[in-house]
């Protein structure tokens, strides 16, 4: 039984496990999977190749992976710059920025889970190239790379993409970690985030796959059912310092995150997954720990995580499950994609 309020580290709160609740009755929300596959390729798809987007643009034949600037941005260096001053106190200033969005594969149907290892480096490399370059821009101070998936967090189209955000301000999460991270290093002279790592090897259990150089776990602090993050062992701020051979071996982890992930109810497994980097506004972050973390919004097959009154109406998160219980269902879902696994056995 799991009943305690832990702490995160990273966000500096409360997060309350109430385990012993689970399975108290439901009769709310539950959220359906469409059994049958995409088709590979689709005519009004506006991120398959060679299909025009409503901005009037047409995507590239691409091959592999494709990046095109985003036809309704949330920041953008043409934001309007001559704006309305608010009344009082309030205030205001242009959306700058970036807004991208990223395709990982020409092919409709498939998700990240399903790419092989050299395309998931291939895509790793891309972020790396787009951190650099974005965050070189005097006015982006931050550059977020995240994907949602699946309809549970409102993604209707499954062609594999990404976004980037790169904008003229550090997001709410990103600056909280980078304070606590700083000031971590400057009271003890060590990185936050290799704590963590080592509290995380002490213990063991939440540990969910780890090779040479790269590490899955679920955190002691998790504040979803089913939140892994993803790290390098080594401290790098940003994914663009990765070494070629910490990038093979960080795409084999997530890549085995990602599959254990749909094997677990056999589905695509719905997330919201954000890459947290430093931020690039020019300010000491060598405390910072690149890592990337898994918001997925199931809590069981079909039964959606609300967010209500402890989350939106009071900040801090209330989890019904206990992480070391849900990190044992992923370590022992299997390796291999069960879709993988059904052509095979056909064969
Ligand atoms: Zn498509
Ligand atoms: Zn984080």
């Amino acid at each position: 039984m799991y009943w305690e309020e832990r702490w995160h580290p990273l966000r500096e709160e409360w997060v309350i496990v109430a385990a012993h609740r689970q399975n108290r009755p439901w009769s709310g929300g539950t959220i359906e999977h469409a059994e049958e596959e995409p088709p590979d390729y689709l005519p009004d798809c506006y991120l398959c190749p060679g299909n025009e987007r409503v901005s009037g643009r047409r995507n590239a034949n691409y091959t592999s992976t494709f990046v095109f600037d985003n036809d309704m941005p949330s920041a953008s260096p043409e934001a309007p710059r001559d704006l309305a001053r608010p009344a009082g106190i309030y205030r205001n200033r242009p959306a700058l920025g970036q807004a991208r969005v990223v395709c990982y594969s020409p092919h409709h149907s498939l998700t990240l889970a399903e790419l092989e290892v050299p395309e998931v480096e291939e895509l790793l490399q891309l972020w790396q190239g787009q951190y650099r370059e974005l965050g070189a821009r005097p006015e982006v101070e931050h550059v977020l790379i995240f994907e949602n998936k699946g309809e549970a967090v409102g993604v209707s189209n499954p062609h594999p993409h990404c976004q980037i955000y790169a904008n003229n301000f550090v997001f709410k999460t990103i600056e909280t970690e980078a304070r606590v991270s700083q000031r971590y290093l400057a009271e003890t002279g060590r990185v936050l985030f290799q704590d963590i790592l080592r509290s995380e090897r002490e213990d063991g259990r939440r540990i969910v796959c780890e090779n040479d150089s790269a590490i899955a776990f679920m955190p002691y602090f998790a504040r979803y059912a089913y939140e892994v993050f993803v790290a390098p062992k080594q401290t790098h701020p940003h994914i663009a310092s990765l070494s070629d051979g910490e990038r093979r071996d960080f795409a084999d982890v997530l890549r085995r995150v990602l599959i254990k992930y749909d094997n677990l109810w056999q589905i695509p497994f719905p997330y919201v997954m954000p890459l947290h980097q430093a931020p690039t506004d020019g300010g000491d972050y060598s405390g910072f720990h690149f890592h990337i973390e898994f918001h997925p919004p199931l809590r069981r097959p079909n039964l959606l995580k609300y967010l209500a009154g402890p989350e939106i109406g009071g900040g801090n998160f209330l989890s019904d499950t206990a992480p070391e219980e849900k990190a044992a269902e992923l370590r022992a879902a299997a390796d291999v994609h069960y879709k993988q696994a059904a052509r095979e056995n056909v064969r």
